[in-house]
Order: structure tokens, then C-alpha cells, then sequence
């Protein structure tokens, strides 16, 4: 199985795709975006058939398979897109989508149906009506760049959105959405972080999937990005046959504490078309979470979540520790006490 090329769309370019399986995959490209960046392909053992790098970002002919719960929006976006370019979904933050391309495509990306190659980047007109909508609405807090993965913009784009939402005097806090640190760490240049840096507080979230993701040159950009001031969270997605067991996804969460990021979420695999076969169940998550917790720092736990279909939010799922009348705690061990102690 070596060598796919990077970036290519198309599996007979690909060498990281056994020869045989190539003609099946084309119909997977067809329907699906397919790219992976040097430094990720370089990941990928090409003797491992369950490589987690290569499960990740490789198509696979079940990605054709659509289940009955499945759905294109699974997140329910559109439901909630005033304006081009803008998701408003809770009272005090927003989404604003300034790019639908990314360095890479996730085969379990929840906005499949939406981010590619040649889907471009909000243009400025949309742009502008996107950011008329944030400065009519005093109760926006915060702004969370988002895709597509807004890193892939160049740091002149990136500079004047973020320059004109500092100047929102009601606009506190910008947060960046991006991959780009993890799978094409050499984006992040000197010029993309003084892009990022205003007078407002900014937080970059990365997303990172695997310990192994995080390499030298991924540490290194994180680090031009943190010593620069500006702090950084990681989210992740449970993935079946990539992170779904205590040892990788502790390993993950240390590595990102030793690098100065916070895990934030470890997010419950979405409803996205042709998925299937990378989510686990509920259950299992909240198994993992409960082997992480007590036995790895607080620094090491994510919130688990699922971003409930069609639109609803985000809501932490557990696993819940106290029980339904209140009365009783669960330690880390297992072991129940009553609360308060009976005197
Ligand atoms: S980087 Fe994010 S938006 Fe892009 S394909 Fe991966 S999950 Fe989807």
C-alpha cells in the first residue's frame, strides 16, 4: 500500500491505495473529497492494514453505504444560517464559514457534503453581510472561524476578517476551528500567527485525532502559535479503529497537555452519510471516559459531547457519576457513597 499521493483527488493517482482497490474507490471520490497532506501520509505504515492515520483520511467503498439515520446536515447548520457564511445557534456566539476547502478530507468529516476542492471561500460581498450580521447583534460575544478549515486562507485574508471583527467593539473573543497545525504544520508561519493576533482574545482549536498526529513539526507549530500568546484547545472525534481505546486516547490526551493545549471535546462521531463503520456507541465512549477519569490528570479529560441531529446543540453525555435521586456519588473506583455522609 504506499504511497498515495498527497493532496490527490483522485485514488488512481494514489499509491497509498492498493492497486486492486483503486477502480472502487473512484466511485467514493466521486461522491466524497479526497486529500491528505505530506506530513500525514508520511504517518501511515504502509504494512499496517489498520493503520489509524490511513483510516482516517484513506476512502473507504462503505463510505457508500448511507444508513437510515444518517443525514447530509447532521448537525443541522443550514437550519440555522441567517445569513451566508453565519451559523447562530446559541445566544452568544457564532459560526462564520469563510472557507469550504481543507488540507486534508476526513472520511467522518460531519460537513462531508459540504467542504472540497473548488468550493471557495466566502466571497467579500457575503463576507461583508456575514460580519453586518455579527455588528447588528449586541449579544455576539464571540466568533468562531470555522469550514472548511479557515487556516487554509492565506494570512492577508485571515488578518482583514480578523482585524474587522476585533474592531466589533461587542465581539470579545475569536476562536479558529482548524486542522491545518496538525496535518500541514508548515501553513502556520510567522505572517498566519501575526494574522491571528489582535487586541481581542483569541483561542486556536485543533483538531487531532491520534497521539501519533502530533509529530515534531505539528509540536513546533502549536508552540509558534501558543508562545505568540495565543492559547490553544484540541477537539476530537471518537473514531472506531482509530482511537477507541483507553491507552491511544489517554496517549493523545497527554501528548496535547504536554504541548500546552487543553483537550476540550472529545466529540461522539456525527451522523455524517456513509459513516458508519467509524462510530462506536454511546456506551463505549462513556466506558473510555470513565478509564481515563481518576487514573489520568484533569488535564487530560475532555468533555464528551454529541452534537444532537438537526440542529439542537451540543450536550455533554456523560458518563454521569451521581445517581438519578441525587443521594449517591461514584468514585473513580466504582465504589458508591452517599452524599452528604450520614452523620
Ligand atoms: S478538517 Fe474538519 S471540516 Fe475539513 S474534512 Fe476534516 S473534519 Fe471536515
Amino acid at each position: 500500500m504506499k504511497g498515495a499521493n498527497a493532496s490527490s483527488s483522485n485514488p488512481a493517482e494514489c499509491t497509498l491505495v492498493p492497486r486492486e482497490r483503486v477502480a472502487a474507490l473512484a466511485a467514493v471520490a466521486a461522491r466524497y473529497a479526497v486529500a491528505i497532506t505530506p506530513a500525514m501520509a508520511d504517518l501511515i505504515d504502509p504494512a499496517d492494514p489498520h493503520d489509524p492515520i490511513a483510516r482516517q483520511f484513506t476512502p473507504d467503498v462503505r463510505e457508500l453505504a448511507q444508513q437510515p439515520e444518517e443525514r447530509c446536515d447532521p448537525i443541522g447548520d443550514g437550519l440555522f444560517s441567517p445569513v451566508e457564511g453565519i451559523v447562530h445557534r446559541y445566544p452568544d456566539r457564532v459560526l462564520l464559514k469563510l472557507v469550504n476547502a481543507c488540507a486534508v478530507y476526513c472520511r467522518f468529516c460531519f460537513r462531508r457534503e459540504m467542504v472540497g476542492p473548488g468550493q471557495g471561500a466566502l466571497s467579500p460581498r457575503a463576507l461583508g453581510y456575514a460580519l453586518d450580521y455579527v455588528r447588528s447583534r449586541p449579544g455576539i460575544w464571540e466568533v468562531i472561524l470555522t469550514g472548511g478549515d479557515p487556516l487554509v486562507l492565506s494570512p492577508r485574508r485571515l488578518k482583514h476578517v480578523a482585524a474587522r471583527l476585533a474592531a466589533i467593539a461587542h465581539v470579545k473573543v475569536m476562536r479558529v476551528h482548524t486542522r491545518v497545525p496538525v496535518v500541514a504544520p508548515e501553513r502556520v508561519t510567522a505572517a498566519l500567527v501575526r494574522a491571528l493576533r489582535t487586541d481581542k482574545a483569541t483561542f486556536v482549536v485543533i483538531h487531532a485525532n491520534h497521539p501519533r498526529e502530533l509529530t515534531k513539526e505539528a509540536r513546533a507549530a502549536c508552540a509558534r502559535l501558543i508562545d505568540a500568546g495565543i492559547p490553544m484547545l484540541s477537539q476530537s472525534v471518537l473514531l472506531r479503529g482509530v482511537n477507541d481505546d483507553t491507552e491511544t486516547l489517554a496517549a493523545l490526551m497527554r501528548r496535547l497537555v504536554e504541548c500546552r493545549i487543553k483537550p476540550y471535546y472529545l466529540h461522539h462521531a456525527d451522523l455524517a452519510p456513509g459513516t458508519a463503520h467509524l462510530r462506536t456507541t454511546i456506551a463505549e465512549g462513556q466506558a473510555l471516559m470513565r478509564s481515563l477519569h481518576g487514573r489520568y490528570s484533569g488535564l487530560c479529560q475532555p468533555a464528551y459531547v454529541l452534537d444532537i441531529p438537526d440542529g439542537h446543540g451540543k450536550s455533554p453525555i456523560g458518563p454521569n457519576y451521581l445517581s438519578a435521586d441525587g443521594r449517591e456519588i461514584e468514585d473513580f473506583n466504582g465504589r458508591r457513597h452517599r452524599y452528604p455522609p450520614r452523620g
